[in-house]
């Protein structure tokens, strides 16, 4: 097929993330990618800013990256995880125990963060069935959350945004409490933590667990709150007996700044989910980990096992790359790394606060938001943007990127500058 009749059939048979198959929007053709480029099929190159959201962030075509799985496809790309074992897995499995809070000793595998998030979600019903509490099975989340796309996540999504009333007749009834109003740089008052705690003592008793993302909202809003927030939130958890789901599946690896976002607050989830990034963004591999008080506490249960074991679950070719990505990550400087992209963000996107069209604009770690007043008009601005040599994808009222950490300084100011000159022209 050439470009054209590829584009046609595209157009004609199949679906893209969020998108009408009846008024299909532009899709721009890509046919490699490496560093921090990608190549469309006329042969122009784009700086990318998504870094395919959140997960390359080694950039692509990564030569390590690239070895670890050449060499697991040449022992297995594949087996089943029922009864076998081997050690893709295993050593993956052993770096997440190594690098995450040591509360955190179990590790269950899967396909994809909705699924991760869908595994957190049940662990956390199971444990409380399992110990003699079936009535604890809600959830607590906060306004401006998303979790993903499958049913448990899309639950405690935001309902505005997660469009809940879509699905409201089969979707199971959460709890959502005000998004944090304290900002990251913001001092935290307890009132801002007010309709949360409210929440938390009413329905202590039916509540299983808190889940939300630690200190970035993001699909949801691109928010950044305060550490001392997410800090009282793990307090009040302790305190009414309800467990903390961390969903750090966008924020994990280093994104925020910090390896892991929960170490800005200095907390520890009861359940954590990662994803994404996990595998530099080359698979689809997801984890949760949890505490050995909720794997026993499941698996001394009426079931005596936790029920979940997806086909694909500890896909060696994922697995091995994952750590490859997790090693190459942490033989780097990336924390210089990742704030010298902050310093350049906040410098590069700071002239956007004059534009009138700007509600916002805000920076933490390698991540950079500009929030406009009004819903942008994603078709223009993506092929605004792709004119520029950049890939920025908006959403809403959100304008925003997190390139891959290989980004140098010139291509971050060529990013900030083009999303100045577009937005200059709303
Ligand atoms: N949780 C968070 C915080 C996410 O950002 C995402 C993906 N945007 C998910 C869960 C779902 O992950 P996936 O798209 O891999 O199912």
């Amino acid at each position: 097929m050439n470009t054209d009749e590829l584009l046609a059939f595209d157009r004609e048979h199949i679906w893209h993330p969020y998108a009408s198959v009846v008024n299909p929007p532009p899709m721009v053709p890509v046919v490699s990618a490496n560093g921090v480029y990608l190549k469309l099929a006329d042969g122009r190159e784009l700086i990318d800013g998504m870094s395919s959201w959140w997960s390359a962030i080694h950039g692509y075509n990564h030569p390590i990256l690239n070895n670890a799985m050449k060499q697991q496809i040449d022992q297995m790309s594949h087996v089943m995880f029922g009864g076998l074992t081997h050690p893709a897995a295993v050593n993956l499995c052993k770096i997440l125990v190594d690098i995450t809070p040591p509360s955190l000793q179990k590790v269950f595998l899967s396909d994809s963060g909705s699924v991760a998030v869908e595994v957190a979600i049940k662990m956390a019903l199971q444990y409380w069935h399992a110990i003699g509490k079936p009535h604890k099975n809600r959830l607590l989340t906060i306004k401006s959350g998303y979790h993903g796309d499958t049913f448990g996540a899309m639950a405690v999504c935001d309902p505005v945004t997660g469009m809940h009333h879509l699905f409201n007749e089969v979707l199971p009834q959460h709890f959502f409490a005000d998004s944090p109003r304290c900002r990251f740089e913001e001092a935290f008052e307890e009132a801002h933590i007010a309709d949360f705690k409210h929440l938390l003592e009413q329905h202590q008793n039916e509540l299983a667990a808190v889940i939300l993302e630690p200190i970035v909202q993001g699909a949801g809003g691109m928010k950044f709150y305060a550490p001392a927030y997410l800090k009282r939130v793990r307090e009040l958890c302790d305190e009414h007996a309800v467990l903390l789901i961390a969903d750090e599946i966008a924020t994990g690896f280093g994104r925020t700044g910090k390896l892991f976002a929960c170490e800005h607050a200095d907390i520890e989830a009861d359940i954590l989910c990662v994803g994404k990034s996990l595998t530099g963004g080359t698979m689809s591999l997801a984890a949760t980990l949890c505490t050995n008080k909720i794997a026993t506490g499941i698996c001394q249960g009426e079931a005596g096992v936790f029920m979940h074991g997806p086909t694909f679950m500890g896909n060696p070719l994922a697995c091995s790359v994952a750590s490859a990505s997790i090693r190459l990550l942490l033989s780097q400087p990336w924390k210089k790394l990742v704030h010298n992209i902050e310093t350049q963000l906040q410098l590069g996107l700071a002239p956007a606060r004059e534009l009138a069209g700007v509600e916002d604009v805000r920076v933490l770690g390698a991540i950079g938001v500009v929030e406009t007043k009004e819903a942008v008009n994603l078709r223009e601005l993506q092929a605004q943007f792709v004119d520029r040599g950049v890939w920025v994808r908006p959403f809403g009222k959100l304008v925003y990127i997190m390139p891959p950490y290989v980004i140098k300084q010139q291509e971050i100011k060529i990013l900030t500058e083009a999303i100045i000159a577009v937005l200059s022209d709303l």
